[in-house]
């Protein structure tokens, strides 16, 4: 423990409900298409959840606003006014304010480590109080121009914060399978739907137990 440890939270689905998010990529985006198209809403989302797919989540591209909205012809949109329509959904996680105010009170330098550009990170932090937990907050695709399905992101955070890091998300892939493979600690955290380890975390209380009793240790 000579080095310390910083905790490295996910944001999207791990301190924050997918409400705001999934709005406006399952909801927001497939209506201006659907009009740019002229065909139904719900042929649409098919198109949509299908050009997703086609270009996967790791791929820096699949979170960015822009090459969607050129991709399908709207490049004209005001991406601002689009994420604004869906911000009435940002809701933070109990179990995750209280998992920041526990670790936060216990001294662990803290990191948000998302996927997310700033155009929502940013709404997202602002609307849920989240700046005063962390030490760092990173976006990988706008600070970074990388996302967390390199492992080399993971070795920069490590780098940059100068400590050990253990970090949760709700991705299996991204948030643990990766940052293990760059030699860092981390654990899954199960939402209740999707796929799941058999000893993935049911909340960030169970993460917190762990961290505190010192289990965090390999
Ligand atoms: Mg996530």
């Amino acid at each position: 423990m000579g080095r310390g440890l910083s905790v490295s939270f996910d944001l999207d689905g791990t301190l924050t409900d997918l409400a705001f998010v999934d709005g406006v990529w399952n909801e927001g985006l497939p209506e201006l298409v659907a009009e740019e198209l002229g065909v139904g809403v719900d042929e649409a989302a098919r198109l949509c959840m299908e050009a997703y797919l086609s270009e996967g989540d790791a791929s820096i591209k699949w979170y960015r606003l822009a090459f969607w909205l050129e991709r399908f012809g709207l490049g004209h949109v005001d991406e601002d006014a689009l994420i604004s329509a869906f911000t009435g959904r940002i809701r933070a996680f109990e179990d995750g304010l209280r998992a920041l105010r526990a670790l936060r009170e216990r001294g662990y330098p803290l990191v948000l480590f998302s996927n997310a550009p700033r155009a929502f990170l940013d709404r997202e932090v602002e609307q849920c109080g989240l700046e005063p937990f962390f030490d760092t907050i990173v976006s990988l695709p706008d600070d970074w121009d990388t996302v967390k399905s390199q492992e080399a992101a993971f070795v920069r955070l490590q780098g940059l914060v100068g400590t050990d890091v253990v970090h949760v998300g709700d991705h299996i892939l991204f948030d643990y399978e990766v940052p293990r493979r760059a030699g860092l600690e981390a654990y899954h955290l199960w939402r209740g739907k999707g796929p799941r380890l058999e000893h993935s975390l049911a909340s960030l209380d169970c993460f917190v137990d762990r961290i505190i009793r010192g289990q965090a240790q390999p």
